[in-house]
């Protein structure tokens, strides 16, 4: 089929939730994708922080294959070896003892809400304006933008938004009902927002404090992004619970919450469950995924590469006046512009480069972690034949 083909299909059979790019990918590898008529972009975008490990990385293409030929999905009812060994490893990379398994980061999330309320006994959850955390009536209300919620009330009670980067609102908000704090230690969707110094730090000490818990939800900073396998490292600053999706499995669909073996032995028997958790072929996809990460440097090159991108984005800065700033962290990088990136976005799709948007005005660059320099010199090149036009 080529791309109109494909699209009208979509159209007449897909619910149109989704203002989709104009083309149909076929194939990837590494940091570079091809679509149906053969044409190739390096990948920015990277499935939106998931696929980390790049395209068609031969040690996980071996591990899916290998788990699919011997056992898929057993539900939890069974005990697997995948699962045990994927939440020990999960307990030697992460500030947690105790993992739960589910399919996605709104689930991830959802799962900690329970926890949350579960352990403490209380109903309150502070979260940050302009965060996002999914998608479903729960994670929309902890959302803090209205555009996810409108239309689809009523929403879940117990939710209250406070300004991102500011302790003083957050402990003014705290009550003897809160249970939690959930917070993005970067704010992806929301535009790249990095923490201001000490922020995390304060917010971690106000909730001991205050016997509130802290939730990170890690799902797109997670597993090198930030440039350490988890940016609770890269901030050194340990939360309570941490969610986690997107790139656990290097984009097979997975999603987890971590949390100390106290927190999490509040969840008993038969409180929390999913049909697909952590199931053996996801498990197996996601250790693959973590070893890969680590026997191939990954985590330094996010840090090397990603300050390698984010100078070179400093550049442009400095020599096109459209662009407001540029920031992030390890590979997690934003470019802000004075103007809706919406059409910068489609042009460097023409010149081959996938990017998106975050927030109308940040383009937002989320690269696999095995992107190479010459590859970050393209979309640079590319970017500046751009801007320079548009600044004219
Ligand atoms: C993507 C994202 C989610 C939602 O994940 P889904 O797998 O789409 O449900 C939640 N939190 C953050 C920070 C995200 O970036």
């Amino acid at each position: 089929m080529n791309t109109s083909e494909i699209m009208g299909l979509d159209k007449e059979y897909v619910m149109q939730t989704y203002g989709r790019q104009p083309i149909a990918l076929k194939k990837g590898r590494g940091a570079v994708v091809w679509d149906v008529e053969g044409r190739s972009y390096i990948d920015c975008v990277a499935g939106i922080a998931v696929n980390n490990l790049g395209h068609a990385h031969p040690r996980l293409v071996e591990a899916i294959t290998r788990q699919a030929g011997k056992l898929i999905h057993t539900s939890n009812l069974y005990y697997t070896e995948e699962q045990v060994k994927l939440s020990e490893r999960l307990a030697q990379i992460s500030p947690h003892g105790k993992a739960f398994f589910c399919n996605s980061g709104a689930e991830a999330n959802e799962g900690a809400i329970k926890l949350a309320r579960k352990y403490t006994g209380k109903g309150e959850i502070i979260t940050m304006k302009n965060s996002f955390h999914g998608r479903t009536i729960t994670t929309i209300t902890a959302t803090g933008q209205e555009k996810y919620q409108k239309g689809f009330g009523p929403l879940t009670p117990g939710f209250k938004h406070v300004p991102y980067a500011d302790v003083n609102a957050v402990a003014e908000a705290i009550t003897t009902d809160t249970a939690a704090v959930l917070v993005e230690p970067v704010q992806g969707e929301g535009g790249v927002i990095v923490p201001p110094n000490g922020y995390l730090e304060e917010l971690k000490k106000l909730c001991h404090e205050k016997g509130v818990l802290l939730i990170f939800d890690e799902v797109q900073t997670g597993f090198g992004r930030t440039g350490e396998m988890f940016a609770s490292q890269t901030f050194k600053v340990a939360p309570d619970i941490t969610t986690l999706a997107k790139a656990i499995a290097g984009g097979f669909p997975m999603g987890a919450v971590l949390a100390s073996a106290e927190v999490g032995s509040a969840f008993q028997p038969g409180d929390h469950a999913a049909t697909f958790g952590g199931g053996p072929l996801a498990c197996a996809a996601a250790l693959a995924s973590i070893e890969t990460i680590e026997c191939e440097g990954l985590l330094r090159k996010s840090r090397e590469y990603g300050k390698y991108f984010h100078d070179g984005l400093c550049q442009l800065r400095e020599e096109h006046g459209i662009v407001e700033d540029v920031r992030g962290v390890g590979m997690m990088l934003g470019m802000e512009l004075s103007m809706p990136c919406a059409n910068i976005v489609n042009e460097m799709r023409e010149k081959g480069v996938l990017v998106n948007c975050a927030a109308d005005v940040v383009l937002r660059f989320v690269p696999p972690l095995v992107i190479t320099r010459e590859e970050i010199d393209t979309v640079i090149n590319i970017l500046d034949e751009i801007l320079a036009r548009i600044s004219d």
